[in-house]
This record gives C-alpha cells, sequence and structure tokens, in this order.
C-alpha cells in the first residue's frame, strides 16, 4: 500500500483539483484529505480520522455513504453490459425503466427525460433546448436566459454564465452575453432592511419586469432557478415568491427552467422542489440525488408542452442533434435505479421531512441568540447558519477575516463536515437523508461549541 506521504506527493505533482487555490496546494500549504471509505453519515480518511458528513459530499449522497444495494446493481450492470450508448434509439434495461421511474415521481405536466452525466451539462442541454423551441416555433430573437444573482447552475461556459457568484465569472470572460441576472431572493440580504418580507417579494417582481421591460420579452426565452438557492447561500424563498414570479414568466411567454440538482429526490421533505413551492416548470434540471453519486448522472425533465416543439422540429429537421456519448450510460442508470428504490423503500423523503424540521428547529434554538448568528435558516434537510459582526445594523465581516472557513475548520475540529459556502461567513449543512435525531443532535452540538469558539 501507498503511503500517505507518496500519495501526497504524487497529489501535489500531478492532480489538478477543482476549485481549489492552485498555488497554495501545489506548494503544500493546503493539506487536502486522502478520503478512503464511508458509512450512513460518516466518511473516513486514510489517517484514520472518521467524520460525519454533515454535507454529504456535496449535497449529493443522499442515501448516505456504504450502500450495498447499489454497489450490487452497479457491479451486476458492469458485468452484464458496462456500456452501450443511447443514440438513435437505443437503450438498456436500466436506462427505460429509470426514465419510466422519474417520469413517475415528477409533477404531472411532465413528458420524456434527457440523461446526461452531471447537473452542469444538464443545464447546458437545457438551453440548448429552450433555443432549439423557440427556432422551432419561429421565433429566432427568444433567446436570453434570465438567472438570479446567487444562483447556481453549473461552471460550464453558458452554465457559469447563469451562476451568479462572482468567482465563477471573474477572470473567465464570464458571463455571455446572452445571459442576464436579475434579484436575488435573499430576503436576509435584502438592501432596505426596513422592508417588509411581502414588500421585498414585490420588489424582485418589479425588478424582473423592469428587466423584461428593457430587453423585450420577445428577446427573452427563459427564466432558471433553484427552487430555493443553494451554493449561493442555502436561502428559502420568501412567502409568495414563486407564484409572483412564475405570473410573470407566464404573462411574457417565459419558460421556466426549475434547477433541482438539490433539491430533487427529496432534500426539502418532498420529491421536487416543485411539489415543495408549488412551481410548474417547462424543464426540471436533475443529477445529485439520482443516484446519491453513486455513479454520474443527470437528467432534464421536460414538460409536454416543450416535448410536443421538439417533435415537431425532428419532423422539419431531422434528428436532433445533441447527445454526449455517455448520455444514459448503463451504469449511472443502474445506480439510479437502485438508488430511487432505496429512497421509497427506507422512507428518506418523510425522513428529511421530520428529521429536518427537528434539525433545523434545534439548529435556532442553539443559535438563533447568539450575539454574531444573523441568521438560521433552512427547509427540510437543508440548513444555514450566517454570522456577521453587528447583528442589529446586519454588518457583515470583512472577507478578508474568513471567518466562514475558520468556523468549517471549527467544526473540523469537532468531527464534523459543514461547509463554508463560497460567498459571505455561511456555514451551510446538507447532510444525507437518512439521518437521525441522534446525528442531527451531534451537529447541532459541534456547530454551537464550534461558533462559541470562533467568535466568543
Ligand atoms: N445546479 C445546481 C443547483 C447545483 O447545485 C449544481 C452543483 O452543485 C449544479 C447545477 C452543477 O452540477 P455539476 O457540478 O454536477 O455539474
Amino acid at each position: 500500500m501507498l503511503t500517505n506521504d507518496q500519495l501526497a506527493q504524487w497529489d501535489r505533482e500531478n492532480f489538478f483539483h477543482p476549485s481549489t487555490h492552485l498555488a497554495q496546494h501545489a506548494r503544500g500549504e493546503a493539506p487536502g484529505r486522502v478520503i478512503s471509505s464511508g458509512e450512513g453519515v460518516y466518511i473516513s480518511d486514510r489517517d484514520g480520522t472518521r467524520l460525519l458528513d454533515a454535507f454529504a459530499g456535496l449535497y449529493c449522497v443522499n442515501v448516505g455513504y456504504g450502500r450495498s444495494e447499489i454497489a450490487e446493481a452497479i457491479a451486476a450492470q458492469a458485468r452484464e453490459l458496462a456500456y452501450y450508448h443511447a443514440y438513435v434509439g437505443h437503450g438498456t434495461e436500466a436506462s427505460i425503466t429509470l426514465a419510466k421511474m422519474v417520469l413517475d415521481r415528477a409533477p404531472a405536466n411532465m413528458s420524456k427525460v434527457y440523461f446526461g452525466l452531471g447537473g452542469s451539462d444538464a443545464n447546458e442541454t437545457n438551453v440548448k433546448l429552450v433555443w432549439y423551441y423557440n427556432n422551432i416555433l419561429g421565433r429566432p430573437e427568444k433567446k436570453k436566459i434570465i438567472s438570479r444573482w446567487r444562483g447556481y447552475h453549473g461552471s460550464g461556459l453558458m452554465t457559469g454564465s447563469l451562476t451568479g457568484l462572482e468567482l465563477f465569472h471573474k477572470k473567465f470572460d464570464l458571463p455571455l452575453a446572452q445571459v442576464l441576472h436579475t434579484e436575488a431572493p435573499d430576503y436576509f440580504r435584502r438592501a432596505d432592511l426596513d422592508m417588509s418580507e411581502a414588500d421585498f417579494v414585490a420588489h424582485c417582481v418589479a425588478e424582473l419586469e423592469a428587466l423584461i421591460d428593457r430587453e423585450g420579452a420577445d428577446t427573452i426565452a427563459a427564466f432558471i432557478g433553484e427552487p430555493m438557492l443553494g451554493t449561493g447561500g442555502i436561502v428559502p424563498p420568501p412567502a409568495g415568491y414563486w407564484p409572483a414570479i412564475q405570473a410573470v414568466l407566464k404573462r411574457h411567454d417565459i419558460l421556466l427552467i426549475a434547477d433541482e440538482v438539490v433539491t430533487g429526490f427529496g432534500r426539502l421533505g418532498s420529491m421536487f422542489g416543485a411539489d415543495h413551492y408549488a412551481i410548474e416548470a417547462d424543464i426540471i434540471t436533475i443529477a445529485k440525488g439520482l443516484t446519491s453519486a453513486y455513479a454520474p448522472l443527470s437528467g432534464s425533465i421536460i414538460a409536454d408542452r416543450v416535448w410536443k416543439v421538439l417533435e415537431q422540429g425532428t419532423d422539419e429537421n431531422g434528428p436532433i442533434g445533441h447527445g454526449w456519448t455517455y448520455s444514459a450510460h448503463p451504469i449511472g442508470a443502474a445506480a439510479g435505479v437502485a438508488n430511487l428504490k432505496l429512497i421509497d423503500e427506507l422512507g428518506l423523503v418523510a425522513n428529511a421531512a421530520e428529521t429536518g424540521a427537528y434539525f433545523n428547529a434545534e439548529m435556532r434554538t442553539a443559535l438563533g441568540d447568539h450575539a454574531h448568528v444573523g441568521d438560521v435558516r433552512g427547509e427540510g434537510l437543508l440548513c444555514a447558519v450566517e454570522v456577521v459582526e453587528d447583528k442589529a445594523s446586519r454588518r457583515f465581516f470583512d472577507p478578508g477575516k474568513k471567518v466562514g472557513a475558520a468556523l468549517s475548520a471549527a467544526m473540523l475540529r469537532r468531527g464534523v463536515i459543514a461547509r463554508a459556502m463560497p460567498q459571505g461567513d455561511i456555514l451551510g449543512f446538507a447532510p444525507p437523508l437518512c439521518l437521525t435525531l441522534e446525528e442531527a443532535d451531534t451537529i447541532v452540538a459541534a456547530t454551537r461549541d464550534a461558533v462559541t469558539e470562533v467568535l466568543g
């Protein structure tokens, strides 16, 4: 077996890690961690450290680690048929079954699912399909896509543009010209502290209306949003936000893409965020929870009204010119089938609702009154604790102080992984959906101690 020192050296010399300070890592100033195993909500590294993963990887290992049912389904598929493509009508039992299982769980207006590999490529697919749709309908000018500041939709060229976080644009010449950003539905960060929640929703709607007016509705194809902001800070929408936004989109014939890469398959305590917030989407993006990350797989679920136009398009133009070699990969599909069965058998959607309500309530009780905790918020098994320098005036800490990173490090010293979210001093929690009440207590206790250590 390789020594840890050998691995660390090879890592620094050869491995280009995503979302990493490359220079510090190469100089050995930012030690990584070599993960070797996982069981339930825990992972272990090669040094034998066991950590409670309160972020489920990147909010994706929803059924928890070490599920032999999924491992065996993957192994059986690899032995039987590791790969065949899905082009020109080909499929496997696993991919056809998974498409049916996804549609059986999706909102009633959904018609078909296209499979990709990850959330970013699924959103690239969605934008292409929306452009195709408007070309088939004879509206070649209707192409711009509206996204929200603080939204996260991936880090490709188009999806990195849709993402409304500066870090993903800076020095990459993004966003691309077809992308427009509007107000983030982040009531905590509203500019006017005296504004009521209802007035803030009216403000978000007015901002959207003004943007549409400025650009012209006939140039805008779609609006994309996560039912609840994820990477941008784990922020539930203000009450009444989605019905109000949807009314505007409908009036201007703008399609709605619900990016459910995080919220799909139970994270909010409902099968989809669309069910949770009564969103009627035209396209739903899925990934992470589709396979609980046991294998890479994503999907674009297409509503009937869009599907009909795509069919018309191929009657007029021939086969759709869009596909990835690994679309509907049999191993990903086999993992997806086993994963969705497990979610049902273990009642994980209901557990996300019940344990999630307990977890969020306990976090609020433990931290809500702390002098530097500005906001404790969440829904289902998503939760965030945002800290501020001054609570009354909601003054944030200087980003240079890296308070969020210090909190996350203090959590690690207590054996719990919580994510320092990329923009703001925000600790994010998205544990596996199989979390127990005792494990929820462990996370809350560690958070209270970590906040006390760092902020007094
Ligand atoms: N959309 C949302 C809402 C996400 O949270 C993510 C990833 O975190 C993505 C898209 C991109 O998915 P991927 O990293 O699999 O490309």
